[in-house]
């Protein structure tokens, strides 16, 4: 029996369970540790995001990235360096061990309400109570691939999301399609490793985002079009510095801005990679699909008419992921049907608790309710501690007190007092 159970150990959840862990709140915290991008992302990528917006967030604010890679000896730079992959999921590793040594790696497989709160059952059948549960499960339940391509049996179609070692493709022709950077990166890593590959792209061309560049841009350029952590333009500033302003938005404007802004693009610093050595199909998406000779034969055709067919060893679909909470598997039907919508994802309170009292989503699960920040780990630092003020003011904690034996803190310091407030009293 535990206060409060998180599921996901990925920015979020582990984020969410520093702030827990300096205001004395009990909680229990299941998955492996940034396991998606340990495992569902290519090795060798880089993050789009820029450094300094790819933080996690701890109570006093004091192990950023920056901080990490100081500590390690390693090369930092705000948005010119880029962070591998396998960086991230070491900073993630190390923001574990001295915030939230307890996760408990296994997964949760069904959650029920119950009289009090909640059960938890885990993999191996133990049942965890609780009386209030945090899904913080990211994307893992919602890659999206077009009915187009779902009927292309197994073994000659596979989401991007099932490919982190590159050297598997190494000889073999893949077609990917997609437009954004799962599909620019993927293409560059599987042609660097030796695959012949192609890019199919609905989009008449495939985009690159511009670097940041934060204070190389003239000052003129900077008031018309600020820099944030989700990319420069006022709109972003409204969307990165008051996410609750987003989730008063009305909720159909609130879908569109979700669904038609920050659309498919390339990493700036992918271009050269791609650019004049991957073949790009562009203005083509796939109408039809069959497996001829043990190849994937793809009728694509493009809005003027154009039709044309290629042929694969193997299709990758990088065509994103899709919030639906009828598909995060451990939720029962039952407690599905209770949980109120926008779109598909859950409809959230300013606390990010759903229409199910004691039951709360975060990361990109509540990009719909507060804004596109949400889809990106930057959306941590606000989540985090508005999360866990909040929990900890309704299970009835007070702040930690300074010295508090239960009050984890960064390199080895007492959280500061600001921080240790719950956030309706900040
Ligand atoms: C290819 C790719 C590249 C990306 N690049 C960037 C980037 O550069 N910058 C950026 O900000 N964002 C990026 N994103 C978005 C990124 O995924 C999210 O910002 C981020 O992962 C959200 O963190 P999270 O903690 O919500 O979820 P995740 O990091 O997805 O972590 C969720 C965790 O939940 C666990 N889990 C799932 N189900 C269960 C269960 N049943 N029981 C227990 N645990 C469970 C998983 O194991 C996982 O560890 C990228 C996404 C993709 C797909």
């Amino acid at each position: 029996v535990t206060e409060v159970i998180i599921i996901g150990a990925g920015p979020y959840g582990l984020s969410i369970a520093a702030h827990l862990g300096s205001r004395g709140v009990d909680f229990r915290i299941f998955g492996r540790t940034m396991f998606n991008w340990r495992a569902k992302m290519p090795q060798g990528m880089l993050l789009k995001s820029d450094p300094y917006a790819s933080n996690l967030s701890d109570p006093g604010a004091e192990f950023t990235l920056e901080k990490y890679c100081l500590r390690e000896g390693l090369p930092y730079h705000e948005d010119a360096i880029r962070v591998s992959v396998e960086k991230f999921v070491a900073y993630g590793e190390a923001f574990r061990q001295q915030f939230v040594p307890a996760v408990d790696e296994r997964l949760v497989v069904a959650v029920e309400r119950t009289a009090n709160g909640f059960s938890a059952a885990l993999e191996d059948g133990e049942i965890v109570m609780a009386r209030k549960v945090v899904v913080a499960v990211g994307i893992s339940d919602f890659p999206y691939v077009p009915p187009v391509l779902a009927q292309i049996p197994d073994g000659y179609m596979s989401h991007a999301a099932q490919h982190n070692d590159m050297a598997a493709f190494a000889d073999r022709e893949v077609a990917i399609i997609g437009a954004g950077s799962s599909a620019v990166d993927l293409a560059a890593l599987l042609h660097e490793n030796g695959a012949s590959v192609r890019i199919v792209a609905r989009r008449s061309l495939v985009q690159f985002h511009g670097r940041a560049d934060l204070h190389g841009r003239p000052l003129l350029a900077r008031l018309q079009s600020p820099n944030t952590g989700i990319g420069p333009g006022w709109r972003n500033v409204l969307y990165t510095a008051m996410p609750h302003l987003f989730r008063r938005l009305p909720q159909r404007l609130r879908l569109r801005i979700i669904t038609n802004e920050h659309g498919p693009a390339g990493g700036w610093f992918m271009r050269d990679r791609v650019v004049g050595k991957i073949a790009m199909l562009e203005g083509l998406a796939p109408r039809a699909a069959e497996v001829k000779d043990g190849r994937v034969q793809l009728h694509l055709a493009g809005q003027d008419g154009v039709q044309q067919t290629i042929a694969a060893d193997h299709v990758i679909a990088a065509t994103g992921y899709k919030v639906d909470v009828r598909a995060i598997k451990f939720l029962a039907p039952p407690l599905c049907r209770q949980i109120e919508l926008i779109g598909q994802a859950p409809l959230l309170s300013h606390h990010f608790e759903s229409s199910v009292a004691g039951l709360y989503f975060v990361g990109p699960a509540a990009a719909a309710s507060f804004g596109p920040m949400f889809r990106f780990v930057l959306g941590a630092e606000y989540t985090a501690p508005r999360i866990a003020g909040h929990l900890a003011a309704s299970l009835g904690r007070r702040p930690a007190a300074r010295g508090s034996s239960l009050a984890v803190g960064g390199w080895g310091k007492e959280p500061n007092a600001a921080a240790a407030q719950p956030a309706e009293l900040q």
